[in-house]
C-alpha cells in the first residue's frame, strides 16, 4: 500500500510539473486528426461564447425567447390572435386551437416547461394531452403519463406513434415538467429525402430519446412518411382539447449539418 501510495504521490507532482511546462494555447507539430485539416491541439475555429442564464433552465444569451410569462408576441394561432389565457407566468391552452410560433425554426435546441391538469380527469390519449411539433410536423408528445396507462408509442415523450420514451420519467399531474430537446430538422433534395429527421429529448432531466431518426411527420393510426417541405417551419403547440400549460419556452437555433 505504501508503495502505491507513493507512486501515486509521484504521478500527481509529474503531472502538475507536467501542466506548468504547457504554455502553448494551440500545437503546431502534432499529428493530423483522421479526415481532418486539424491537427491535435492544433489552431482551428474558436467556439464562439454564449453565457449561460445566471438560473439553470433559463435562457442563455443567444436563446431566443418565445414565452416568459408576458405576452403572446412570439406567437399566433393560424394567422390570427391567440386565443389561450395568461395565467401568472404560464400560459394555458385554452381549446380554441394550436398556436405557433410566428418565427420558422430548423435545426435547433428547444427549452420548455409544462404541467398537466390536477386534478387529472380522463384517461389514456384524453388525459393532459398536448404536444410540442417541432417544424409543425415531428410531435414530441405531451401527456399526462403519471399512472395512466396508454399505447408506449403515444405516452408522455414519445415521438408520437413511432418511438416510446426509453423511461416514464413523468412527475404527478399539476408539477412542473421540463423538456429539453434537440432537433436536426430532416434535409432534402430534389424533392427527396436526404435525411431523416432526429430528436433527442430529457424529460425532467431523464434522457427518453437518443437521436432517434424519426420514420416521417407524425400521424395517428396510419404509417408515417416524409414530404420535402422548408428548411425552417413555425414550432407548434396542439390544442388537444385539454388545458395544459406552459411557461419558460426558449429555443437555440443550431446548424447541425456536417
Ligand atoms: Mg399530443
Amino acid at each position: 500500500m505504501k508503495l502505491t501510495l507513493f507512486a501515486l504521490a509521484g504521478a500527481l507532482v509529474l503531472g502538475a510539473s507536467a501542466l506548468q511546462d504547457d504554455h502553448h494555447v494551440t500545437y503546431d507539430d502534432t499529428p493530423f486528426l483522421p479526415g481532418s485539416p486539424y491537427r491535435v491541439h492544433g489552431e482551428r475555429p474558436w467556439p464562439k461564447v454564449v453565457t449561460p442564464a445566471a438560473r439553470p433552465g433559463g435562457a442563455p444569451s443567444d436563446a431566443t425567447v418565445l414565452f416568459d410569462g408576458k405576452d403572446f408576441s412570439a406567437w399566433t394561432q393560424g394567422g390570427g390572435e391567440v386565443s389561450w389565457k395568461l395565467d401568472g407566468e404560464a400560459m394555458v391552452c385554452t381549446g380554441g386551437g394550436s398556436i405557433q410560433t410566428k418565427a420558422s425554426f430548423g435545426d435547433c435546441q428547444l427549452h420548455l416547461e409544462f404541467a398537466t391538469p390536477s386534478p387529472p380527469r380522463g384517461d389514456s390519449q384524453e388525459r393532459g394531452n398536448s404536444g410540442v411539433f417541432l417544424m409543425g410536423r415531428y410531435e414530441v408528445q405531451v401527456l399526462d403519463s403519471f399512472e395512466n396507462p396508454t399505447y408506449p408509442d403515444g405516452q408522455c415523450s414519445a415521438l408520437y406513434g413511432q418511438f416510446p420514451p426509453l423511461v416514464n420519467a413523468c412527475r404527478e399531474p399539476g408539477e412542473w415538467q421540463t423538456y429539453d430537446i434537440v432537433f436536426r430538422a430532416p434535409r432534402f433534395e430534389e424533392g427527396e429525402l436526404v435525411s431523416p429527421a432526429r430528436l433527442t429529448v430529457f424529460h425532467n432531466g431523464v434522457l427518453t430519446q437518443n437521436d432517434r431518426a424519426l420514420l416521417g411527420a407524425t400521424v395517428h393510426r396510419q404509417l408515417p412518411h416524409y414530404t420535402p417541405h422548408e428548411p425552417k417551419a413555425p414550432l407548434q403547440l396542439q390544442d388537444h382539447g385539454n388545458p395544459i400549460r406552459y411557461r419558460n419556452i426558449w429555443i437555440r437555433e443550431l446548424d447541425l449539418s456536417d
